[in-house]
């Protein structure tokens, strides 16, 4: 399949060519119709550098309301490098999404400067889970609005010991949005997880 045919807008299309990007990856050619055609929650078993960021991060660009300044993805990732990363290829993928505002959040840097920046009005958070409680706890981000939220790299976030965390976090988004989990391998917790907080997902191996 190409990118055309996944239903993408001319926006991503255009960001795509840039990149020069020519066909989707397998995760990519999966995910990608069915997140943006229907408001499933989704389980993909898919390895770091299968194309997996865009495989949400195309369908999260092109559904959230870029014109709003509401915080309404979230993508929690197991670190600071791996937060940035994602931050990074949102805004190449999002390049020609006008007035699109990702913010990244993680330990170990100011929390002051990271609530600043999301004052200002970000659409899309992504986050490390530690950092994200915190801020949450101090009123300092609002994730009431989540339509869509990202458990990046799953297996690695509970392997860190972020169960606790992520359940919290969660807990303060509402019931309908969309869950798209994303891990590498699927244990014990990550399938608890998946129960806990998703609603019949579709499930793709890559
Ligand atoms: P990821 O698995 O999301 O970390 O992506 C791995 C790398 O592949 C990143 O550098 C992406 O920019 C790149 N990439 C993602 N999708 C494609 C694609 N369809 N064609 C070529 N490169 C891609």
């Amino acid at each position: 399949s190409t990118f055309q045919d996944l239903g993408l807008n001319d926006d991503l299309l255009q960001a795509i060519t840039d990149m020069g990007f020519k066909t989707p990856s397998d995760v990519q050619a999966q995910a990608i119709p069915i997140l943006l055609q229907e408001e499933r929650d989704l389980v993909a078993l898919a390895q770091t550098g299968t194309g997996k960021t865009a495989a949400f991060g195309f369908p999260m660009l092109q559904k959230i309301d870029i014109e709003s300044r509401t915080t309404q993805g979230l993508i929690l990732s197991p670190t600071r490098e791996l937060c940035l990363q994602i931050a990074n290829e949102l805004n190449l993928y999002g390049k020609y999404c006008k007035g699109l505002n990702v913010v990244a959040i993680y330990g170990g840097a100011s929390i002051t400067d990271q609530a600043k920046s999301v004052k200002k009005g970000a659409q899309i958070i992504v986050a490390t889970p530690g950092r994200m409680k915190d801020m949450i706890s101090r009123n300092m981000v609002d994730i009431s609005k989540i339509e869509y939220s990202v458990l990046d790299e799953a297996d690695e976030m509970l392997n860190m010991g972020f169960y606790e965390d992520i359940t919290d976090i969660l807990s303060h988004t509402p019931k309908d949005k969309s869950t798209w989990l994303f891990s590498a391998t699927m244990p014990k917790e990550v399938a608890t997880i998946a129960k806990k907080f998703m609603h019949s997902p579709i499930e793709i191996t890559v």
